[in-house]
């Protein structure tokens, strides 16, 4: 049974929908999906199980209703532009891209085409900077573990420079383990959501995923999503009927 919200509960969700709407990060279909999380955190629309478990059906039902959907991301230009056209796997797939982790685009790396060679000058300051499209590497940073292009032009001693520069580049990745780069990009549902055990849904929708380097302390969640079908047999939990409309998708705002 839904509880009418009281008035902290109502001022709760409020601030916290203003703290989504001021993050720069939170956009398009993140910002959707986040406001309609956030209803459920504060209002319990639809509301969690006594054990603190939603089945993310219910949670994709809500958002999306059952209805056929683009093959985008609406509006979030920074993640995946491909998602799924069934709610749920969208859903999941919307997670997959917000996961927390590190990635060498999100560091501000250079697309490929752009890469210019990267030899140092002898008789004047900088670089080559003749195009090196056509011989580029991404190299790992022994000391950083973070992922760069680097590249060289086609003249003869740009060639040398680039082989020597992998070589030593190889034998400074045997020599040593290379730290793992702290995570810099995804994770924008959990900062405004921070009640949501996130590590278990990004287990979920990618089984290579383990915690990156934060340097921040990990806070035990308390409501947990639970993201297949054998989870929602496992955990007994059957969805509560909603007794109040949840946020309403409108036709014709697609593009
Ligand atoms: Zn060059």
């Amino acid at each position: 049974m839904t509880m009418t919200p009281s008035a902290a509960d109502l001022h709760a969700h409020n601030q916290r929908i203003s703290r989504m709407l001021a993050d720069p990060e939170c956009v398009g279909e993140l910002l959707l999906v986040g406001i309609g999380m956030a209803r459920c955190v504060d209002l319990s629309d639809p509301p969690w199980g006594d054990n603190g478990a939603m089945p993310m059906k219910t949670l994709a039902e809500t958002l999306y209703g059952r209805r056929w959907l683009p093959t985008s991301f609406v509006g979030v230009g920074s993640l995946s532009t491909t998602a799924d056209s069934n709610p749920y796997r969208r859903i999941r797939s919307l997670f997959y891209a917000d996961r927390r982790r590190y990635s060498a685009t999100a560091d501000g790396d250079r697309a490929w085409a752009d890469v210019t060679c990267g030899r140092p000058m002898v008789r004047r300051d900088g670089l080559c900077g003749r195009s090196a499209s056509s011989n580029a590497r991404r190299l790992t940073d022994p000391a950083t573990g973070q992922r760069r292009w680097v590249g060289c032009c086609s003249q003869p001693a740009c060639k040398q420079w680039f082989t020597d520069l992998l070589a030593r580049n190889a034998a400074e990745l045997a020599a040593n383990p290379v730290p793992e780069p702290a995570a810099n990009t995804g994770g924008v549902l959990e900062r405004h959501l921070p009640e949501i055990d996130w590590w278990a849904v990004w287990r979920r929708v990618d089984p290579q995923w383990s915690p990156p380097p934060e340097g921040r302390r990990f806070e035990r969640p308390t409501l947990r999503l639970l993201v297949t079908d054998d989870d929602l047999a496992e955990a007994g939990v059957e969805p509560e009927p909603r007794v109040r409309p949840a946020l309403v998708a409108l036709e014709g705002g697609w593009r």
